[in-house]
């Protein structure tokens, strides 16, 4: 049996057995498991503060042979993000973001940027960062290292290339852009201005460190956030339930 030291994401954490913690986490190098905490609710020695939700820890384990769980042998905390649990917004939307995040990568699915992408929204909301632009943030780069990147390159429809001038419409069953010939702006199929498509392409296409120093206006999250919830609802299939807890 071999051990490995990951850094890691705490997503969710059972109470297992009498003292036994059952828990999930991301990891850096080798995605979304699960694992055992033997003795996780009581041992301060082994697990000091670093099986709570949402924190970014240090975590020692091994596989156990022929099953899925992992066993964790011992833990060090290295964010706690305190700037994050104690504002009830910012903490409905980390909890948000481990949701899609589950929902987009299966267990056992190694994602290096998918993890720094974590990582580096939940430091962003630690510091206090602008809610409604952080999540469009998460959701745009989520969904494209998911492998469901928005076409903003032509329509959808006639395959005319977007040039970016005038107004296009998204198409949800499409995951595109379509021109206003192809379909027309409505509620299911909102409406996005020149500027608002170039920036959801930055953020698509970008690393982290520049996208955040976007400089997104009110009406440019107004335009995109529908488009985001649309796509993720038709990507993923549902409605994530701690959606409800943004609104
Ligand atoms: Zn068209």
């Amino acid at each position: 049996m071999t051990t490995h030291i990951s850094n890691a994401i705490i997503m969710r954490t059972w109470e297992f057995g009498e003292t036994d913690l059952l828990v999930s986490f991301f990891t850096s190098d080798k995605g979304r498991l699960k694992g055992v905490a033997k003795g996780g609710r009581k041992s301060r020695k082994r697990f000091a503060n670093c099986l709570d939700l949402l924190s970014l820890v240090k975590l020692e384990y091994e596989l156990k042979r022929g099953r899925e769980l992992y066993f964790l042998h011992s833990g060090k905390l290295v964010h706690a993000f305190p700037g994050i649990r104690s504002d009830f917004s910012s903490l409905s939307l980390a909890s948000y973001m481990i949701e899609l995040t589950e929902t987009l990568f299966p267990l056992s699915v190694t994602d290096k940027e998918m993890f720094a992408l974590l990582k580096n929204a939940f430091l962003a909301l630690n510091e206090g960062k602008r809610n409604g632009v952080l999540r469009i943030l998460f959701e745009a780069k989520a969904m494209a290292l998911g492998g469901y990147r928005i076409n903003l390159d032509k329509c959808c429809g006639c395959g005319r290339p977007y040039a970016g001038e005038g107004r296009a419409a998204f198409k949800q069953s499409k995951g595109s852009l379509a021109c206003l010939k192809c379909e027309q702006e409505s509620k299911l199929s909102p409406g996005l201005s020149p500027d608002s498509v170039k920036v959801l392409r930055v953020i698509q296409s970008t690393p982290w460190d520049k996208a955040q120093t976007l400089d997104l206006n009110n009406e440019m999250i107004r335009e995109i956030k529908p488009v985001l919830k649309l796509h993720i609802e038709y990507r993923t299939g549902q409605r994530l339930k701690t959606a409800q807890y943004l609104e």
